[in-house]
């Protein structure tokens, strides 16, 4: 009889497969969403708000990451590898964004404790060889029964935006066979609850970021390894967040994403002074952008449709508050950037997924944009509502405070700006 491991990993193959089969299609851009992605959205809309917004104010208080909700996601099929493929798998590249701004509407702390496992996932899928892939991916999420996130950890205190000065080191212990981790990871989205851990880890320092490696520490198995101080934060405060520690924290070899042999040719060419493609943090970097953006979109799609709403029925001097052109004007605005933001999102998401290369850097333009935009709308949302908005008894405040990680992490905007004004100049712009 099959163990659920073995379901599990058979699932992973078959989503595997599908993944890399659809990536062949080429599928054109097109606005038109196909009836699947109608059904998908539709039922992750329904999720967001049936079951997350009831509790999105209750898990914001109580800061600490929403077990249950995570654990009804997974029984549907939300959370877990199986769906994130079926997602991903979409050769027109829409999906992934789509169920990221549906989720986020319905609250972006909850969805960052189901989404904040991807990031790892998506490390180990762009780097892992095809074993690792089939092993690691599925113990990132557990089972519904037994629930597992999983953890990212490139930032440090001192290597925020400068990724190339991270300092934890990967040694290889030839005696062992094992590589040696030491070294202190900052602001990890799971960080120390996850059962999967991936840490970037500097294994020649000489070469800067072209150095860098990517390791699998499951806390189940490994030694030195433990949870730091758990962040307290401004927003997205249903997501856990904290610095992870590596104390002479010994692994495999064969738990260096790509396999050793790869990493010594890739290091070899580094130090010859041959160009490799990519290094270990912006490689999934890269490809999260589009979708980080989309999770900015359904934040501010929230704001703009409670804040209509509200315009439509608050009443001041004998007349509703819309009917003044500052209000109406501002909501328009509102939209117009909405959807703006989204086809940044939706162009980049496409161009990712059929390999078009951002040549002008889109996946940033689309992050930089949805990211600014989630800040302003909320804010201006804030304002429609007045004195209500400013208080916990509606959402806005808190959509508004969940908004402002957008301008941050996964580069803030004015990296963001480096990126896209190196990539349209040719030049490296300081
Ligand atoms: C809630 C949360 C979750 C996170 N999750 C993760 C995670 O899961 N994994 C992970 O690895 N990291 C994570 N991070 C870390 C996040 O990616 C970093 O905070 C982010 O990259 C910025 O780095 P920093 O905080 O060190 O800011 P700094 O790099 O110190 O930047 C400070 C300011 O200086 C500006 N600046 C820096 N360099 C330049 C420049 N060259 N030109 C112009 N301006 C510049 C920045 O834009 C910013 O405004 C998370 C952070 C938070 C708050």
């Amino acid at each position: 009889m099959a163990t659920t491991t073995d379901v599990t990993t058979e699932a992973a193959e078959a989503a595997i497969e599908a993944i890399s089969g659809a990536a062949n299609k080429d599928a054109a851009f097109s606005m038109a969403l196909s009836q699947d992605q109608k059904d998908i959205r539709e039922w992750v809309h329904g999720f967001a708000a049936d079951v997350m917004r009831p509790v999105a104010h209750e898990w914001d208080e109580k800061e600490s990451t929403p077990w249950p909700v995570i654990q009804e996601a997974a029984k549907i099929g939300l959370y877990g590898f199986e769906g994130l493929a079926q997602f991903f798998a979409d050769p027109t590249g829409l999906t992934l964004p789509i169920v990221n701004e549906e989720l986020f509407w319905g609250d972006a702390g909850i969805a960052m404790a189901i989404m904040g496992t991807s990031l790892a996932v998506a490390a180990i899928f762009g780097q892992g060889s095809g074993e690792q892939i089939g092993e690691w991916i599925p113990r990132c999420f557990g089972t519904p029964e037994d629930i597992k996130v999983a953890s990212f950890c490139s930032s440090e205190p001192n290597a925020g935006s400068d990724v190339s000065a991270l300092r934890t080191t990967a040694k290889f212990d030839e005696a062992t066979n094992e590589w040696v981790l030491n070294g202190q990871k900052a602001w990890a989205t799971n960080g120390g609850i996850s059962d999967v851990h991936v840490i970037i880890a500097t294994v020649d320092r000489e070469l800067g970021s072209r150095g860098h490696a990517a390791f699998v520490v499951p806390m189940s198995e490994a030694k030195g390894i433990s949870e730091g101080a758990k962040v307290s934060k401004h927003g997205l405060r249903a997501s856990h967040t904290a610095d992870v520690y590596l104390d002479d924290c010994r692994i495999p070899v064969g738990y260096v994403l790509g396999g050793k042999e790869k990493l010594d040719e890739r290091l070899a060419r580094a130090r010859e002074g041959k160009k490799n493609k990519s290094n270990a943090s912006m490689a999934t970097f890269e490809a999260s952008r589009p979708v980080v953006g989309a999770q900015a979109l359904g934040i501010a799609r929230a704001a703009y449709e409670y804040s209509l709403e509200y315009a439509k029925e608050r009443e001041q001097f004998g007349k509703k508050i819309i009917e003044n052109q500052a209000i109406a004007f501002t909501l328009a605005r509102m939209k117009l950037e909405l959807d703006a933001s989204r086809l940044l999102v939706w162009r980049a998401s496409w161009m990712g997924r059929n390999q078009v290369p951002f040549e002008n850097a889109e996946g940033s333009m689309s992050k930089w944009k949805a990211g600014e935009v989630a800040v302003w709308i909320t804010e201006r949302a804030i304002q429609i509502l007045g004195g209500n908005g400013y208080t916990r008894e509606f959402p806005v405040e808190r959509w508004h405070r969940d908004a402002k990680i957008y301008d941050i992490f996964e580069g803030t905007a004015e990296i963001q700006q480096l990126v896209i004004s190196r990539a349209i100049s040719g030049m490296h712009i300081k």
